[in-house]
């Protein structure tokens, strides 16, 4: 007996491996040197890791220079958060942070902490709200989301950027979920810094990157000193293969038919209306491949156990590293009250096929039915 496929719709938690990027990665391996090393096996991996950085800097609009490798999407926005938040490059203490409320964690439990700002009914920042806190708190930096992780609901950075610059504050964008679903040029949002991670569009994990622009492109204090790689801005030898992986990925991401997946997003999301769920943020412009529905008196977890059960993985915006589901911050900050704890994200892949997302439209029926029973 075949034993039945998983069909797995949980792209914004990390993307399938591309096959450019394994093979770029395993082509890598054979890498031996160090790229800091002068010798010949270190001059070739060098020039393997800058091929990867001018790919990746064009494909987001920035110089080869203005690219600055991290441990992936978390360790980019802790950067730009510590270093952004101060003034000049020697200021010991930090200026006021202000971030949006639906923010990820990431941004939210940076250092030094962000005060929240609200985000309105459609989950973007809400500009008057942001205005006043310029206005009240004169902060240095201000954190804005591309795109939100749960909802894939697209803040509108180029208005935000041009008040946070009106008011002399430094604008940092968090596109780990936007891009490689869309490649913004960080000149054409106006953002100082924005942050990408290479798991987020097929590349592996534990490698991402923070883009720098502009008045953000003066030195910056690191988070991690150590041998003054990435021109002083980020210690530590630089993974070659996940950084070459992650060109690829990027590079094929680019290629991407991202209509096709966006059509699949928009049929199965009738579909589930049709059963009773509610659209969180569905009047917003989002994200192709991400849906946020709500179910109505059931909880996110009750759902997330049915759909595994049925072969479908999807997750609550909300679900933390212990696997535990909490009430989404996201959604509470968006002011939808109890749905908050009763929705589940579900987030296409990019290996996505049409068979797999009439199975899943079919299990998310099911169970509607038998959890509206229950609720009823
Ligand atoms: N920012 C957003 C919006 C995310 O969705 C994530 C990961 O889910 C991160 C940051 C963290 O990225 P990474 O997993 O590469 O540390």
């Amino acid at each position: 007996m075949n034993a039945r496929p998983f069909i797995y719709l949980d792209a914004n938690a990390t993307e399938p491996m591309r096959p450019e990027a394994r093979a770029a990665i395993t082509q890598a391996w054979d890498l031996a040197g160090n790229p800091s090393s002068v010798h010949g096996a270190g001059r070739a991996a060098r020039a393997a890791l800058d091929g990867a950085r001018r790919e990746i800097a064009g494909l987001f609009g920035a110089e080869a220079a203005n690219i600055v490798f991290t441990s992936g999407g978390t360790e980019a926005c802790a950067l730009a958060v510590h270093a952004l938040s101060r003034r000049d490059v020697g200021d010991a203490v930090p200026g006021v942070v202000l971030a949006g409320a639906s923010e990820h964690d990431a941004i939210l439990r940076a250092e030094p902490a962000p005060h929240p700002v609200a985000v309105t009914a459609d989950g973007c920042l809400d500009s008057q709200a942001l205005e006043r806190a310029l206005v009240a708190l004169r902060p240095t930096l201000v954190c804005a989301m591309l795109a939100n992780n749960e909802t894939g609901v697209i803040n509108p950075i180029p208005a935000i950027a041009a008040l946070c610059h009106a008011h002399g504050a430094y604008l940092h964008v968090d596109a780990v979920q936007a891009a490689g679903r869309l490649f913004p040029e960080i000149g054409a949002l106006g953002a100082d810094s924005m942050a990408i991670s290479a798991h987020k569009f097929g590349g592996p994990k534990g490698i991402g990157a923070l883009v720098l622009a502009g008045r953000a492109t003066r030195a910056l204090a690191p988070l991690i000193a150590g041998g003054g790689q990435e021109q002083g801005r980020r210690g530590g030898t630089q993974a070659v293969e996940l950084i070459v992986g992650m060109a690829a990925a990027a590079r094929a991401a680019r290629a991407q038919d991202w209509g096709r997946i966006a059509a699949l997003r928009d049929r199965f999301e009738a579909q589930a209306v049709a059963a009773g769920a509610v659209v969180c943020g569905g009047g917003a412009v989002r994200l192709p491949n991400t849906t946020c529905l709500a179910l109505p008196g059931a909880a996110a977890q009750t759902q997330l156990i049915a759909l595994d059960l049925a072969g479908v993985g999807v997750s609550a915006g909300s679900a933390c590293s212990s696997g535990k589901v909490a009430r989404s911050h996201v959604l509470a900050a968006m002011g939808l009250g109890e749905l908050a704890g009763q929705a589940v994200r579900v987030s296409l892949p990019w290996s996505v096929t049409e068979a797999e997302m009439d199975l899943a439209a079919a299990a998310y029926g099911a169970m509607a039915h038998r959890l509206g029973r229950k609720v009823a």
